[in-house]
């Protein structure tokens, strides 16, 4: 099939660059191409585009461009900051999430092996939510930092940030939030949230992969994590990744504009998209928080058959679904996500992510609507459990 027909419903994995944002890069990579450290003119336009991406991004985040600083993505981001509150400072104590991303978890459990440190993962409910009385009774004096994420990228929940910041803040401990999930879909203004420091990665919003940005409010420590040159106020050395940056940058400023205008237009379709498969196919249930989630992302299980059937059986459609968590694919256990809501195993099996993009449309949902049906038929008739 040829790939720019194909029906993409993984969003939550990864986008599909915004054509505009491919325009904005190309002049990057083979005319305005110096590096942007240097004093003449082809290298001062280059840092100049540098500068501009990172105010854009900080219209976004509602922040000053100093609190910006250019990572790798994502999990750069979230490695570099969990990594420097436990290393520099003498407190040792972690409290994260149970249903973080593996770049906060992994990292956490990286420190807790090797340096020492021991960490508080906090449960959530089983809609995902994680409770602010918790994070209050596991704050210690030892405590160096809080980790929980803004959105979650299986389900969409979002997390109470602005309590579980303000209980950091009465606390004197710093708050970090994952908002890899959240940019471009709901607003995320640092202020408003009250947070300390949020990573974020341009892929997930229509930008290009590789890059991404840590914010670190003005005030709050940081080391560097990678060292060498003196890029990014000499905290993140390595030569910028100026079309990355340009990328950025544009993909920060289509998502504010995207959010300004059509805000509410995937959670329409993902409301009509939820109605008409529970309709239409029997024993659905819906994973996460009906309310307090991201608009694009609707998690199902379909009781009695496995997730993966359900995404082969629509990709032979040309359509692109995910079982479970794209970033863990291959491993057929339950996520760790979807063990933290205390789903049946069988319902855990079962589940699938539909995550929508800027330019899903109605039509694109209608196909969905139309074949899933007949393949949660086709499979539950070979289904021990579904006969049983
Ligand atoms: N955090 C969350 C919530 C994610 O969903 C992802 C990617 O799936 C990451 C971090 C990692 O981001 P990146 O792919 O930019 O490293």
């Amino acid at each position: 099939m040829d790939d720019a027909k194909i029906i993409y419903l993984d969003n939550a994995a990864t986008t599909r660059m915004d054509q505009e944002v491919v325009e904005a890069m190309r002049p990057y990579f083979s005319e305005t191409f110096a590096n942007p450290a240097t004093l003449y003119q082809i290298g001062q336009k280059a840092a100049k585009e540098v500068d501009k991406a990172r105010d854009r991004l900080a219209a976004l985040l509602n922040c000053s461009p100093e609190e910006v600083y250019f990572t790798s993505g994502g999990t750069e981001s979230d490695n570099w900051l969990i990594k420097s509150a436990a290393w520099h400072g003498n407190k040792k104590h972690l409290i994260t999430s149970a249903i973080e991303h593996h770049a906060v978890l992994e990292s956490v459990h990286y420190l807790v092996e090797n340096f020492g440190c021991r960490s508080t993962i906090l449960n959530v409910d089983k809609h995902g939510l994680a409770s602010p009385d918790a994070l209050r009774k596991a704050i210690s004096k030892d405590t160096a930092l809080v980790s929980v994420m803004h959105a979650n990228n299986e389900i969409g929940t979002v997390e109470p940030i602005c309590e579980l910041a303000a209980i950091c803040r009465e606390n004197g401990v710093p708050f970090h939030t994952d908002a890899v999930q959240s940019i471009g879909k709901i607003p995320v203004d640092v202020k408003a949230l009250g947070v300390d420091s949020l990573s974020l990665s341009a892929h997930k919003f229509h930008g290009p992969k590789g890059i991404g940005a840590l914010y670190v409010r003005k005030g709050v420590a940081i080391q560097s994590f990678i060292h060498g040159g003196g890029q990014e106020q000499g905290l993140r050395a390595g030569t910028s990744n100026v079309p990355g940056i340009v990328g950025l940058g544009a993909a920060a400023e289509l998502a504010q504009k995207h959010l300004e205008k059509h805000g509410n237009r995937e959670w329409e379709l993902v409301e009509y998209l939820w109605n008409k498969l529970s309709a239409s196919i029997p024993k659905l249930t819906r994973n996460g928080h009906p309310e307090l989630r991201i608009p694009n992302i609707l998690n199902i299980s379909v009781f009695g058959i496995e997730g993966e059937a359900i995404l082969l059986g629509l990709d032979q459609h040309g359509i692109q679904i995910s079982s479970g968590s794209a970033c863990t694919t291959g491993n057929l256990e339950a996520s760790h996500v979807l063990t933290a809501l205390k789903l049946s195993p069988a319902e855990a099996r079962g589940a699938v992510r539909f995550s929508l993009g800027r330019k899903t449309t109605k039509a694109e949902i209608d196909r969905v609507i139309e074949i899933m049906p007949g393949i949660a038929e086709r499979f539950r008739a070979m289904s021990p459990l579904w006969k049983n």
